[in-house]
């Protein structure tokens, strides 16, 4: 019988993960069934239960669930712990291991597909929600020369920041802070983009040659890349990448091996423009 695995949300009904993790189970000829679940949002544990109880090997979580993964799990890998929220989840006998693969995912649409090494850049990352959050540490461990973080709520930013200290310096505060500064990455990680939204960002942000990065994705050129455009960010990108990414680091976590990516990524850009 093939394994089970499925993702949980609420809404999930858009989710391109079930057609990513069946391409990837077929690129690699593993025998696996992987669905989309929705769970009530007050119902979140009942439903993984009743999943493992089904004989469900692993689950990928995404909103509103992630904190609620996070609580759930028994075991948490470092980078889940750090990120205090779960996207990818193992079941193993008794044992429920949380683990977090966005931050990796991003990293690697960075440096590997966009082909933009972070090590020594300046990067600001914009909001200070589970998305930053959770990308922060991944983000550190490439060795830039500074990261910062930018928040509607000041306040917010400047804990999250906090949290970080014992890994690197990092500060935080709101847009208004980096007037007169710039930055190679600058990172969209608010939800804005969703709504349409633009951020009130200083002019000057962009530095020569920097990278403009969205993580929203099939929704055009949002607010930000248009914004990040007309300030002359040299490069531009959505977070089609890291969503494929962060998928194919969990597919090795429960299988052991890392789908190419490529091809996938290319087609479902296609599917989105056409
Ligand atoms: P949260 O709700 O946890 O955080 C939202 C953040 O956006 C907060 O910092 C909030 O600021 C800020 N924000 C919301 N609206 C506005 C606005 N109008 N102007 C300025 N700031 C605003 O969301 P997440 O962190 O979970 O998700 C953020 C985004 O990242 C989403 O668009 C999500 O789709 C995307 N994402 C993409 C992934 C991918 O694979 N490509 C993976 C994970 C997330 P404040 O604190 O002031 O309220």
């Amino acid at each position: 019988m093939s394994d089970l695995y499925a993702v949980f949300g609420n809404p999930i009904a858009h989710s391109k993960s079930p057609a990513i993790h069946t391409a990837f189970a077929a690129a690699t000829g593993q025998d696996l069934i992987y669905e989309a679940r929705l769970a009530p949002v007050d119902g979140f544990a009942a439903a993984i239960a009743a999943f493992v109880a089904a004989g469900g090997k692993g689950a990928n979580v995404t909103v509103p669930f992630k904190e609620d993964a996070f609580r759930l799990a028994t075991r948490l890998s470092e980078r889940a712990a750090r990120a205090g929220a779960v996207n990818t989840l193992a079941f193993a006998g008794s044992d429920i291991v949380g683990d977090n693969t966005d931050g990796a995912g991003l990293v690697r649409d960075i440096t590997v597909n966009l082909g933009c090494a972070l090590a020594g850049k300046r990067i600001l990352l914009l909001g200070a929600g589970g998305a930053s959050r959770g990308v922060i540490a991944p983000l550190l461990a490439e060795g830039p020369a500074a990261l910062a973080i930018a928040n509607r709520t000041a306040e917010k930013a400047a804990a999250l920041a906090a949290a970080f200290a014992d890994v690197a310096p990092v500060e935080g505060g709101d847009f208004g802070r980096y007037a007169g500064r710039s930055f190679d990455v600058v990172i969209n990680a608010t939800s804005a983009s969703l709504a349409g939204d633009s951020l009130p960002l200083p002019s000057g942000l962009f530095a020569a040659g920097s990278l403009a990065y969205d993580m929203m994705y099939g929704k055009g050129e949002t607010p930000f890349l248009c914004l990040a455009r007309e300030q002359g960010a040299a490069h531009r990108a959505d977070g089609l990448g890291m969503l494929v990414e962060q998928a194919a680091e969990a597919f090795l976590v429960w299988r052991g091996v890392r789908p190419a990516t490529g091809a996938l990524l290319a087609e479902l850009r296609a599917g989105l423009a056409g």
